[in-house]
C-alpha cells in the first residue's frame, strides 16, 4: 500500500494549517486538500487580526495564513489547492477523491470551516474588514464610541448586539420580523439595554462606503419606504453553515449542521477520522480556537497511528 498516505487534512483555515504543522512535524508526511478558491480559510476575507497571540502590532488576516501555510509546508506537508469532492470514511484505507482522482489514507482529518452566511449585497464583499464584520469577538473592539448596527433576529444576533454595546455608542438592531427569534431571555437582555434600538420588518439593502462603511440603506418589507442608518459598522448575524455536507451519512452530524466529535479530543464515531475547527465549533468560532483543536486533531491522529502499528 505505498500510494496509502498516513494522514490526509481537508481544509486550509487556521485548523487545517495547523494540523499539517504538528502532523509534518510528527513525519507523518500529511497531504492537505486546501480548497480551489478559499485556499486560508475564513480569514482571508478580512483585514487586521489583533486577537491572535504572538503578534502585539497584530497582522494582516491573509498574512497570518500565508505564515502557517509557508510552516507547514517547511516540514514536508504536501498542499494541494483543489476541492475535495467525495469521501469514503467507511473503509481501509479512507477514500478522498478529487473529481476523478483519488487518494488513499489511514487517516483523515476534517478542517472545512463553517461559512458565515452574508446578505449577498454587492458592496458587503468590498467592505468586509472594512466596517462589516461578522464577529463582534473579532471586531468590536475596532468600534469603540461609534454608532453600528446589527442585521439579524435570533440568539447569536443579540448576543453580538449586547457585547457590543460595550464599545459601541449605539446599535440598531435590523429585522426582517415584527419580533424577533431569538430565546425570551435573550430578547430580555437585548430590550433592557438602553443603548439598542430595533428597526422592525426591515432589511438592508445596501452598505454605503468608499473605502469604509459610511452608512446602511435598509428598506421597510411592509411599507417599502427606504432609510439610510447613520454608521460605521454593520454585523451580520444571520447564521452559520458549517460545511459538513460531503460527510453526510458516514459521520454522525447535529441538527445545525455541525460534525460531532467525542469532545474534548477530535474523535469521530469512525476509527482513524478527526474533525477539528469552526466545522464542529459552534461556541467560540475563533482563530485560535480552531489553531488549537487543528493541533488536538493532529495529536490525536497521531496517537491512533500508532496504535495501528
Ligand atoms: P476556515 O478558516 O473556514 O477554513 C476552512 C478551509 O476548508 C478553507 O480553506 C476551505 O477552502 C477549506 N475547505 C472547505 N471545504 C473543502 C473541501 N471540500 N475541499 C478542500 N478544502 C475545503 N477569528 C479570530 O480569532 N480573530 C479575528 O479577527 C477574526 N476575524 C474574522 C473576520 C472574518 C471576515 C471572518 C469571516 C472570520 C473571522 N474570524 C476571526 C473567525 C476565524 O476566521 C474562524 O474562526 C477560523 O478561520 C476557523 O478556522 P477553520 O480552519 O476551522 O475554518
Amino acid at each position: 500500500m505505498s500510494d496509502v498516505r498516513n494522514v490526509i487534512i481537508i481544509g486550509s483555515g487556521p485548523a487545517g494549517y495547523t494540523a499539517a504543522i504538528y502532523a509534518a512535524r510528527a513525519d507523518l508526511k500529511p497531504l492537505v486538500f486546501e480548497g480551489s478558491v478559499t485556499a486560508g480559510g475564513a480569514l482571508m476575507n478580512t483585514t487586521e487580526v489583533e486577537n491572535f497571540p504572538g503578534f502585539p502590532d497584530g497582522i494582516m488576516g491573509p498574512d497570518l495564513m500565508d505564515n502557517m501555510r509557508k510552516q507547514a509546508e517547511r516540514f514536508g506537508a504536501d498542499l494541494i489547492a483543489d476541492d475535495v469532492t467525495e469521501v469514503d470514511l467507511t473503509v481501509h484505507p479512507k477514500v478522498v477523491k478529487t473529481g476523478d482522482t483519488e487518494y488513499r489514507a489511514k487517516a483523515v482529518i476534517i478542517a472545512t470551516g463553517s461559512g458565515y452566511r452574508e446578505l449577498g449585497l454587492e458592496n458587503e464583499k468590498r467592505l468586509s474588514g472594512r466596517g462589516v464584520s461578522w464577529c463582534a469577538t473579532c471586531d468590536g473592539f475596532f468600534f469603540r464610541d461609534q454608532d453600528i448596527a446589527v442585521v439579524g433576529g435570533g440568539d447569536s444576533a443579540m448576543e453580538e448586539a449586547i457585547f457590543l454595546t460595550k464599545f459601541a455608542k449605539s446599535v440598531t438592531v435590523v429585522h426582517r420580523r415584527d419580533q424577533l427569534r431569538a430565546s425570551k431571555i435573550m430578547q430580555d437582555r437585548a430590550f433592557a439595554n438602553d443603548k439598542i434600538r430595533f428597526v422592525w420588518d426591515s432589511e438592508v439593502v445596501d452598505i454605503l462606503g468608499e473605502d469604509r462603511v459610511t452608512g446602511v440603506r435598509v428598506r421597510n418589507r411592509k411599507t417599502g419606504e427606504e432609510s439610510t442608518l447613520q454608521v460605521t459598522g454593520l454585523f451580520i448575524a444571520i447564521g452559520h453553515d458549517p460545511r459538513s455536507e460531503l460527510f453526510k451519512g458516514q459521520l454522525d452530524i447535529d441538527e445545525n449542521g455541525y460534525l460531532v466529535v467525542d469532545s474534548p479530543s477530535t474523535r469521530t464515531k469512525i476509527p482513524g477520522v478527526f474533525a477539528c475547527g469552526d466545522v464542529v465549533d459552534h461556541t467560540y468560532r475563533q482563530a485560535i480556537t480552531a489553531a488549537g483543536s487543528g493541533c488536538a486533531a493532529a495529536i490525536d491522529a497521531e496517537r491512533w497511528l500508532a496504535d495501528q502499528g
